[in-house]
């Protein structure tokens, strides 16, 4: 019998942060962060953003700067829904030391080809899930797919240890929350595979138990004191997928002189990383912004070493996480990535390690 949550915003919120989950405040309708205040949001460009350690905005009782505002504390709690009593509590999932692995079940066409296209990075050729596709049509199946190729007996073991916190989505997904790995996963975003997003670091889900304008996260299962760790295999491919790796060794004598190697693609991450986090933070220009983040991200991939199809994903996974559609953020990619990519910029200069 799952734990009955309070109903009311700010009880949930309250009653969340005192187990040690960071709540950020989202707006019921959009179901992304409120919007900043005109200060902190003409400042919030990539490039010149204040840091959040110096807004004056947040202990002032504001909500600005979106899921890095997120906090346990219950004062400042109050004072958000004091403010704005609809919004409804969002989970920022790396302050929380938590990973979201989001099941969808939207009525989207599979992959153009299943054996690669269902699960990146793995592929599927003579699997005998390939002859039954009719049986895939959520995330939720590709999970259990996964969790067969890897060896997992079943997506969530019942034991404590490994059991996550699950909610069914008000549009018949599920989302499936467990304690991080201990590896840095403070930026992580990725797709694990059709219709699974993760969700970790500076990225959110909305809280087990709230209400938005489309229904309810209800909670079907887990401790939300302490929601379980990932079993292995999960953990390691949760890592697989959201760690971009370079390629091959690349000759330039250039970065021959670099005394650690992978910078470029280190750094590129953290471009990638942080346009990411932004966006989630954009109410309005998102678009825009996506666009100018493929087309910057474009421009350094070739010195990066990083493969395109990898940095096309994640810059699409920031793109949808922003709110905007599938189909739109990957038009918007697609478009700006290749303009980015035929006119390459000079290697920014790299910080001494
Ligand atoms: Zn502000
Ligand atoms: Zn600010």
């Amino acid at each position: 019998m799952p734990t009955l949550l309070p109903t009311a915003s700010l009880k949930l919120a309250l009653y969340l942060a005192a187990m040690g989950w960071h709540i950020v405040p989202l707006s019921p309708t959009s179901k992304r962060p409120l919007a900043n205040c005109p200060r902190c949001h003409s400042t919030a460009r990539p490039g010149s953003t204040h840091p959040i350690e110096t807004c004056p905005c947040l202990p002032t009782g504001r909500w600005c700067h979106g899921v890095h505002a997120a906090t346990t504390d219950p004062a400042r709690l109050s004072t958000w829904w004091q403010r704005q009593p609809d919004a409804v509590p969002g989970v920022a999932a790396g302050p929380s030391g938590l990973v979201l692995l989001d099941l969808d079940a939207h009525d989207d066409p599979l992959p153009a080809d299943p054996a690669t296209g269902l699960l990146p990075g793995i592929d599927l050729t003579g699997d005998p899930a390939l002859a039954e596709l009719a049986r895939i049509r959520t995330g939720l199946h590709t999970l259990t797919l996964l969790a067969r190729v890897r060896g997992g007996p079943h997506p969530w073991p019942t034991t404590p240890e490994h059991q996550p916190v699950v909610t069914t989505t008000p549009s018949g997904g599920r989302h499936l929350w467990y304690r991080a790995p201990s590896a840095n996963l403070r930026q992580a975003l990725g797709k694990l595979g059709w219709q699974i997003d993760i969700k970790a670091g500076w990225n959110y889900g909305l809280a087990p138990g709230t209400t938005t304008s489309t229904g309810t996260y209800r909670l079907r299962s887990g401790d939300l004191a302490s929601p379980g760790r990932l079993p292995e295999w999960l953990a390691h491919e949760v890592l697989r997928v959201t760690a971009p790796t370079p390629t091959q060794p690349r000759p330039s004598p250039t970065l021959r002189r670099e005394r650690c190697y992978g910078a470029p693609a280190a750094y590129l991450t953290t471009v990638l990383t942080r346009g990411a986090a932004h966006l989630a933070t954009l109410t309005d220009g998102r678009q825009r912004a996506l666009s100018a983040l493929a087309y910057h991200v474009g421009g350094l991939l070739a010195w990066s070493g990083l493969p395109e199809h990898q940095v096309s994903a994640h810059l699409i996974t920031a793109g949808e996480s922003s709110g905007l559609p599938t189909r739109l953020a990957t038009r918007i990619v697609h478009r700006a990535l290749l303009r980015g990519v035929r006119a390459p910029l000079p290697p920014p200069p790299m910080p001494v390690t």
